[in-house]
Parts: C-alpha cells; sequence; structure tokens
C-alpha cells in the first residue's frame, strides 16, 4: 500500500474498536491498513504489512522483535500495543532505533480486577463444576460435603506483584473478610497501607497464604516464578490464581501441584501457549478453571482501549505527548 501525498503509514496487526479506528480515520494525520481480521496476522502478513510505516499498532499476541523492525525499515516512529503488558515487545532493539511505545495501563485496571476476582471466587467455590453438575444430572440432593470449597472470610491471601491491577484486585477482596493481605515484589508500596498489605518476601507469601493470586509483570525475573519449588511451598488447601501472564507458571509442574494434592486448585486467565491445546491435560482436571485471556473483556474497557492506542498513535506520528508513553 502507498502512502498518499503527506499522510503517514499506519499498519494495524488486528481490526480494532470503532472507538480507535475513528480516532485514526478522521485525524488527517495517517493512512491506515490494517490486518482485516478479529484472527491474529500471520507472520509473513505483519512483516509485509509493517514495510514502510510509520506506526504500527499491535496486540499482545504479535512478537515485535529485531525482524519486524527490520521489515518496517527506518520511517518507523511509534509503536502502540493495545495492551498494558510488553512482554511481546524486544524493548531493547526498539530502543537502538529511537522508536516510542504506546500502551494502555489504568484503563483496564477495574476491569481486569473485577475478572480477577470473579475466577477466584468460581475457582475456590467451585462454580464450573457445580454448573456442570446441574446440567449432566449430578445434582441429586443437598449434601452436606458436596461441592465445598474455600471461603475467603478469615482468610489469608497473597498477592505478586502490587502494581495498578494487583492493588485494584486487593481492594476487592478485603470486603469479603480477608484477614491478612501479604504482597511481594521489588519493593514495598507505599499505597499497600490502604489494605493494610504486608510486604513480605516470596516465601512467607507463598506459605502463608490461603489465596495467592498472580498480577505482576512478566519480565525474566517472573518468568517461571511459581514452579515445582513454589507450589511445594503451598497450603494443600490454597488456591491459586494467575491473571497475569501465562509464563510467569510452569504449567506441568502446576497440573502435578493440582493432581498430587500439594495444592486445592488453580484458576487461570492466562496461559502458555494461548490458546491453550484442548487436548491439554489442565483441561482434564476439575480443580483448574481456565478462561481465554478475558481479563480487560468489557465492551467499554475495549473501547477505551482502542481510543487510547489510537491516540497514543497519533502522539508518536507527529512527534507530540503520547496518552500514555511507556518510559524505558
Ligand atoms: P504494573 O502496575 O506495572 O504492576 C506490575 C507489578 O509487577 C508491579 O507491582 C511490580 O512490582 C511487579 N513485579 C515486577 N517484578 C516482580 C517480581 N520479580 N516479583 C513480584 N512482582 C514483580 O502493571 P499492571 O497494570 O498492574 O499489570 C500487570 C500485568 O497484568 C501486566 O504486565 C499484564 O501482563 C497483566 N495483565 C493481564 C490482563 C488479562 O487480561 N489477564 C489484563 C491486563 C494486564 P515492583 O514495582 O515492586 O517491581
Amino acid at each position: 500500500m502507498q502512502t498518499a501525498g503527506k499522510l503517514m503509514k499506519v499498519f494495524l496487526t488486528r481490526r480494532i474498536p470503532q472507538e480507535g479506528m475513528k480516532i485514526l480515520s478522521t485525524g488527517g494525520v495517517c493512512e491506515v491498513s490494517l490486518w482485516d481480521s478479529d484472527e491474529p496476522v500471520p507472520r509473513a502478513e505483519l512483516l509485509k504489512g509493517v514495510q514502510g510505516a510509520h506506526g504500527l499498532l499491535c496486540l499482545l499476541s504479535d512478537k515485535i522483535d529485531a525482524e519486524v523492525l527490520d521489515a518496517a525499515g527506518p520511517n518507523l516512529k511509534v509503536i502502540s500495543t493495545l495492551s498494558v503488558g510488553y512482554d511481546h515487545l524486544a524493548l531493547d532493539e526498539i530502543k537502538k532505533r529511537g522508536i516510542r511505545v504506546g500502551y494502555t495501563p489504568d484503563v483496564l485496571t477495574d476491569a481486569t480486577a473485577e475478572l480477577t476476582v470473579a475466577l477466584l471466587l468460581a475457582t475456590a467455590r467451585r462454580l464450573p463444576e457445580g454448573v456442570e453438575e446441574v446440567k449432566n444430572g449430578g445434582w441429586s440432593s443437598w449434601k452436606p460435603l458436596w461441592l465445598c470449597g474455600y471461603g475467603l472470610s478469615g482468610s489469608t491471601v497473597g498477592v505478586i506483584g502490587l502494581g495498578r491491577i494487583g492493588m485494584a484486585i486487593a481492594q476487592r477482596l478485603m470486603p469479603f473478610g480477608v484477614k491478612r493481605l501479604l504482597y511481594s515484589g521489588r519493593t514495598a508500596k507505599a499505597h499497600a497501607a490502604e489494605v493494610n498489605g504486608e510486604f513480605v518476601p516470596l516465601d512467607t507469601l507463598v506459605s502463608e497464604s490461603d489465596f495467592i493470586v498472580v498480577s505482576c509483570s512478566l519480565t525474566p525475573e517472573t518468568q517461571g516464578l511459581c514452579d515445582k519449588a513454589f507450589f511445594s511451598k503451598m497450603k494443600n488447601t490454597a488456591v491459586f490464581v494467575n491473571s497475569s501472564r501465562g509464563a510467569v507458571v510452569n504449567q506441568e509442574d502446576l497440573y502435578e501441584a493440582l493432581t498430587s494434592g500439594q495444592i486445592a486448585a488453580a484458576g487461570l486467565d492466562v496461559t502458555t501457549p494461548e490458546p491453550l491445546p484442548t487436548n491439554h491435560p489442565l483441561l482434564t482436571l476439575k480443580n483448574c478453571v481456565v478462561l481465554p485471556h478475558i481479563g480487560s473483556a468489557t465492551y467499554s474497557t475495549r473501547g477505551i482501549m482502542a481510543a487510547l492506542s489510537a491516540n497514543n498513535l497519533l502522539g508518536g506520528l507527529q512527534g507530540t505527548d503520547m496518552p500514555s508513553e511507556l518510559t524505558f
């Protein structure tokens, strides 16, 4: 596709909500070409589509590495990702080329925290199993110990990564009667006082928590953080929830922990790979609830994310402020 007149060329790796498309098409700044589909752009199409682009709007499923940047060439000024996570971007390569990056923090915090709480409750109180039993005739009568799970009242919750989303999860969980809120991370957080959060070493969090919620970013340090050693320190009655990135968890070790009775249950909104193959062993387990990465999936949040990423893209193209620019 040719750049017409002075319009700058941008490539979108997917259809995005109309809130974002409207901003891009009415700004008079850029000419948009896109992978016109709800499915991820094939790598070859990405490498082709990005050629000569001044701006790239991508999703978390697009790996933006040196090959993509080389394919884009020297015009590329800005990459805007429709996500708060940026582990799919090769930041060192991007920095070398002086390219700016926009992302979508804050606007998805509430939706993701809400979904994480829903997943925690669904997992701990065995909702998918219960729904299934109603449908398949397994519901015979009220039975004292049937489908019992674990409640939040009086519990200890451990949040790994008390950032924007971790904090929003903690704020939503406290009213359930949580007794202690532990958190771990690289640094203690002043905002933790609002939820009486105790900054503790990871080992303490793992061994003392009844519910563990992972909400940290995926980094070389957090990759595979939840492994055999981690699960072996958890209480047998504890529930594990991950809504950060799949690669924080070693899934073979999680499977082992769930089948051996080392831990009670797990709820995952993120997996490796995504989608998780339908024959994956984790999907055979009643005590594992897997969702298809829908943390931020409310209509309004996705619309706002699209608008923000479009405005980030325009700011980067014009060399002006971006509403949410990543500093790295
Ligand atoms: P954020 O505010 O940057 O929070 C990230 C947190 O991770 C920080 O508190 C950071 O703590 C912590 N962290 C970094 N390294 C750590 C380590 N080694 N151990 C423990 N904690 C560590 O980001 P956010 O907006 O809350 O988003 C967090 C992540 O959620 C994103 O990166 C993304 O992967 C994921 N996410 C998922 C969905 C979904 O749909 N499921 C939606 C949105 C986001 P320090 O400040 O102490 O380093």
